[in-house]
């Protein structure tokens, strides 16, 4: 599932290909994805351009030049590619269009979960392919961001002016381990279940570790919280550049590519040795809430 870093990843991809660009034609291949497709989003989309692309959370958020704005989200498995023009000319239409795209194996399922595809006025073609359908894409004005349903309850974003002190602020009466509370998307938006594990290896916090307990009794942060918000900033912002070298001329905004893989400490690294220096303790896996937490018992408190 594409979490913060790989979003990120794919809003920059998305920006350098379609912001200036104009729509003039979209081509819906079924009715819904998680939720049926707006009824006028294609006559909304054809002859407007894409003024700029946001990202709230997770959700990407694509600016056109009347006021209406593009809500996408991936889900667990949504992707785009994008073809220039002298690329797109390269496939042929296959005969039975309705059901699967030109693009065959270039957007993988041999083009049947393409269920989206953005025509531009440079001929470039941006795909949105998603073989689980637990994406979302509606069309809402602009400013309807902060009162739309699956936006308002979001928490703060963990780039731009968030700090311990806002941290410490929504744990300091949370019985819940911090874990937990991390993946709380009212609490901060944005660090799934990977990033949550390697941040609190990096600040030395057990995952069980209850929330309250890293807010003194006056309400500000303990040293460990301001080293966990440090970290998990730091884990994100890696991430992202890890993300952005592995986009190659916005040939392939992929929802799976950009993963953090090769810097894990502890995530998928049960029985292994801990790498902190000096540390000897070996990861152990644990359940919470239903999710795998990888966690170093020995430097981890
Ligand atoms: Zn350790």
């Amino acid at each position: 599932m594409p979490e913060l870093p790989e979003v990120e990843t794919v809003r920059r991809g998305l920006e350098q290909a379609m912001v200036g660009r104009t729509f003039t034609n979209v081509i819906l291949r079924r009715e819904n994805l998680r939720f049926p497709f707006p009824e006028n989003l294609v006559d909304t989309l054809i002859g407007r351009r894409v003024d700029s692309i946001r990202r709230r959370a997770k959700y990407l958020l694509i600016d056109l030049d009347d006021g209406h704005v593009i809500l996408s989200h991936l889900g667990m498995s949504g992707r785009y590619t994008l073809f220039d023009g002298e690329k797109v000319d390269q496939f042929t239409t296959p005969n039975d269009s309705d059901e699967r795209s030109r693009f065959g194996t270039a957007t993988g399922f041999d083009g049947r979960h393409d269920h989206v595809e953005f025509q531009f006025d440079d001929g470039s073609v941006a795909v949105y392919t998603d073989p689980r359908r637990f994406g979302i894409m509606d069309l809402i004005a602009i400013g309807e961001e902060a009162i739309h349903p699956l936006l308002e309850a979001l928490g703060p974003e963990p780039f731009g002016d968030w700090n311990a002190n806002h941290l410490a602020q929504r744990l300091h009466k949370k019985t819940t381990s911090i874990k937990v509370a991390l993946l709380d998307q009212r609490i901060v938006v944005g660090v799934g279940n990977i990033y949550a594990c390697e941040a609190l290896h990096r600040s030395g916090i057990h995952p069980q570790r209850q929330s309250k307990t890293l807010v003194r009794k006056d309400g500000k942060p303990t040293k460990k919280l301001d080293a966990l918000v440090e970290m998990v900033v730091e884990v994100l912002e890696q991430a992202v550049e890890v993300g952005g070298s592995s986009l190659n001329d916005f040939a392939d905004v992929n929802g799976t590519l950009g993963y953090f893989g090769h810097h894990f400490q502890v995530y998928d690294r049960e029985d292994e040795p801990c790498l902190k220096a000096g540390c000897g303790g070996t990861i152990e896996r644990i359940t919470q809430s239903g999710r795998s937490t990888f966690l170093c018992p020995r430097c981890q408190r």
